[in-house]
């Protein structure tokens, strides 16, 4: 059965391997959890214009009343 032990060791070797999240690659210490600072600042950038957006969406929802669905309550009875 050494065969399989040696299947065992292989699929632990992979599982501790870290690779960058964007490109794949190893992770360098240095920049975890990515491969390099240029992925790194790809993350960084998708994050803050993530966030712009979202800014950006809650800011236009104060202005943007449907008033034209508003209609007046009407009593007639
Ligand atoms: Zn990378």
């Amino acid at each position: 059965m050494a065969r399989a032990k040696k299947a065992e060791a292989d699929k632990a070797g992979v599982k501790q391997k870290a690779v960058c999240s964007l490109c794949g690659k190893p992770v360098d210490p240095a920049y975890k959890p990515f491969c390099s600072k240029r992925c790194a600042d790809l993350d960084l950038n998708r994050w803050l214009n993530g966030a712009y957006v979202i800014a950006g969406d809650s800011s236009d929802e104060e202005g943007d009343e449907p008033l034209a669905e508003r209609e007046p309550p009407r009593d007639d009875f």
